[in-house]
């Protein structure tokens, strides 16, 4: 998969990259990521990419000309064009496994008071929100997204079976996860995961991740 990013800012995805999962998966080949720069497509000597809104208000908005310039110079043919934004659909489990089927994905992300709507109606094929809050860019949003997506593409993580035991992976979340010592402080790991009966092991963990799922995100049922 090889994914694009258009920003005015490609410092902010300088360590994400070269470090833990993603920074292995590019060196190793199996993520391409390219980082572009706007500001390259920008006008006058600031390399401007945003201007007043029309109709009036507060903050400035990402004029379309540069985006659509960065975007059309780097999309490969099939593509899947991503605006990263507050009014996009909520980037959850099904969402992220639909986009790590995409051959290229290019990610645009917004600054100021956001992207002029040409770009959302003429150039996106998608619009993906991280949560119902707002953050100050599409930077930190498109970082979520590239981690999230790309522990789906094939040779990326190391122990792909951990995939489908994982929260969400099958509508529930994961059951509760040990390790040494046995005993904290008084706290003791569940006698069953000491026993060495897989069997025993299994049932303790689907009905731990049943009443995980039904106390804490009942909605997921
Ligand atoms: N004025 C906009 C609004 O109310 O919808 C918010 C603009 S926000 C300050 C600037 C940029 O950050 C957005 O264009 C978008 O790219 C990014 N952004 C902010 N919150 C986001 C979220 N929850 N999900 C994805 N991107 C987000």
């Amino acid at each position: 998969m090889r994914i694009d990013v258009i920003t005015i800012f490609p410092e902010l995805f300088d360590a994400p990259l070269r470090t833990s999962l993603l920074g292995k998966a590019v060196a190793a080949g199996r993520l391409q990521i390219e980082v572009h720069d706007l500001r390259e497509h920008g006008f006058g000597k600031h390399r401007s990419v945003d201007d007043e809104p029309y109709g009036g208000g507060a903050g400035m908005v990402m004029r379309p000309e540069p985006i659509f310039a960065a975007v059309e110079e780097v999309a490969a043919d099939p593509t899947h064009v991503v605006l990263l934004s507050p009014r996009g659909r909520r980037l959850d489990h099904s969402v992220v496994t639909e986009l790590a089927g995409k051959e290229q994905l290019v990610l645009i992300c917004g600054r100021y008071e956001g992207v002029d709507e040409r770009v959302s109606t003429h150039l996106a094929d998608d619009e993906i929100s991280i949560g119902d809050y707002v953050m100050a860019g599409g930077e930190l949003p498109a970082l979520v997204l590239i981690e999230a997506v790309s522990r789906y593409v094939p040779g990326v993580l190391g122990n792909a079976e951990s995939l489908g035991a994982e929260s969400h992976a099958q509508g529930s979340l994961e059951y509760p996860q040990y390790t040494r010592p046995a005993d904290f402080r008084g706290w003791k790991v569940p006698e069953v995961l000491l026993s060495g009966d897989h069997a025993a092991v299994e049932d303790w963990r689907r009905e731990e991740a049943e009443r995980a799922t039904r106390e804490r995100r009942p909605d997921l049922l």
